[in-house]
């Protein structure tokens, strides 16, 4: 989508306005249209031997760390192809992988990640596989016209396993597998059944579980010697109820409770539950934290048991960087693509799932647009989304493969975008410092630093 600029009644981008501002800018969105064809005709070139490795993935689902045959797929792939090396099991990690292609000459490094794990029960129902494959043809393309045209730099691709929990990228960049790489940005994508957009902000979670110790005592005829364990974590479920009503749209808290005490008549030793929160944001989600901390800690104080939390999974909201959403908005609509501009993308393409991803982009410039496949009954009737077995057809169809495809060829020409426009990468790198310094303005705000 583009809008009318003000002036001379021409159409632009709003995040692209360069291409329209001077003849210079004009031929260098020329030579960038140029470059879109070339990728263009390399990933279709590449497209069906893709297509095949996604279904290869798609039809053995692996879950996390388990990810045996798809790690095997690809990395065989990738070392079949000209000028790359590759690393199997990277940090240790036994189905993660790092795939390089290096120009020689010194340059920025972008990256690409490829996830593969499927889901219990209901296979690659998040369409994974098809993250692999555009994530490689990006990465292939790249490395081509790199080598065509004598570009500087180097293209990295990650495999990175289990997204589904596990947090395979956190450990890959606790490793130092993307500080060793000197990677300047960040790419990834993801299926849907929402509209193609580039400006995804994912919702920032963290998981623990809970544990209150009391005291057993028979529970009618000496109740006062004993210390109710249940009590003090319905008292703290009471308090988090109370809370919801006082946090902040985006603010959201899950539990249940997984032990509530053995029998009726024994005053309860042990209790246990299970809960997510969620916010739009890091230094959001950790106040909210310390809100919902502050409950269980109510119960214990309430009936004398001792509390123990154990923190569980936690990944940061997606923060995506504007100036490189901007580069690929622009190819991918000139693929044939719809994404609006910036503001509009911005507001629409908020979520409340979460993504690894999340917390890359905050160590480095990221986009992890989202792309939409078809999911529909033979009458064009909506089917289900990610995470249900609908999606898991969606994920293996031609069409959902070409879809992969296109964002493959936009992820290249944004990356080929970086690596040829010094300005580009300039704007990236001081739009993600802003966005760091905003962070930590925040975090010092909500006293979580
Ligand atoms: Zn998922
Ligand atoms: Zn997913």
């Amino acid at each position: 989508m583009t809008v009318a600029s003000a002036d001379g009644g021409r159409e632009q981008d709003d995040d692209f306005v360069m291409i329209n501002e001077s003849a210079a800018h004009a031929s260098s969105a020329m030579a960038q249209d140029h470059t879109l064809d070339l990728i263009s005709d390399y990933v279709d070139g590449v497209s069906n031997e893709l297509g095949a490795i996604s279904l290869e993935i798609h039809d053995r689902p692996e879950l996390q760390y388990k990810e045996c045959h798809a790690h095997d797929v690809l990395t065989k792939f990738m070392a079949s192809q000209k000028g790359w090396t590759i690393t199997r099991s990277a940090s240790n990690i036994d189905t993660a992988f790092v795939a390089v292609y290096d120009s020689g000459i010194k340059g920025p490094v972008v990256s690409l990640n490829a996830e593969y794990d499927a889901l219990k029960g209901i296979g690659h129902a998040c369409g994974h596989n098809l993250i692999a494959v555009a994530s490689v043809a990006g990465a292939l393309a790249i490395a081509h016209l790199m080598e065509q045209n004598q570009l500087a730099g180097r293209v990295v691709l990650f495999g990175t396993p289990a997204e589904e929990g596990g947090g395979g990228k956190i450990k890959l960049f606790d490793a130092g597998a993307y500080r060793d790489q000197e990677v300047d940005i960040s790419l990834i994508s993801h299926p849907g059944i929402s509209s193609d957009a580039v400006l995804v902000r994912t919702a920032a979670y963290t998981a623990f579980k809970v544990e209150y110790f009391g005291k057993e005592a028979h529970a009618a005829a000496r109740p006062w010697d004993g210390i109710n364990a249940l009590d003090a974590l319905i008292t703290a479920y009471s308090a988090i109820s109370v809370l919801r009503q006082q946090t902040e749209p985006g603010d959201i808290i899950q539990g249940m409770i997984t032990n509530g005490g053995l029998r009726p008549n024994i005053i309860h030793a042990y209790s246990a539950g299970r809960f997510v929160v969620r916010s739009s944001t890091r230094a959001r989600r950790e106040a909210l934290l310390k809100r919902v901390e502050a409950c269980f800690e109510a119960g214990a104080l309430a009936t004398g048991a001792k509390l123990k939390l154990t923190l569980g999974g936690s990944y940061d909201d997606h923060m995506p960087n504007k100036a490189l959403g901007g580069s690929y908005r622009h190819c991918f609509n000139r693929l044939g693509g719809d994404i609006p501009i910036g503001s509009i993308d911005m507001l629409q393409s908020a979520t409340m799932a979460s993504t690894d991803q999340g917390n890359i982009s905050y160590a480095m410039p990221s986009i992890s647009p989202n792309f939409w496949i078809r999911s529909e009954d033979e009458r064009g009737a909506q089917l289900g989304g990610p995470h249900t077995p609908d999606f898991e057809r969606a994920a293996r169809t031609e069409e959902a493969q070409q879809k992969a495809m296109r964002v493959g060829k936009a992820l290249a020409a944004t990356a080929l975008d970086v690596l040829t426009r010094p300005e580009l990468l300039h704007e990236v790198k001081r739009e993600f410092e802003e966005m760091r310094h905003a962070d930590k303005e925040a975090r010092v705000k909500r006293g979580v630093q």
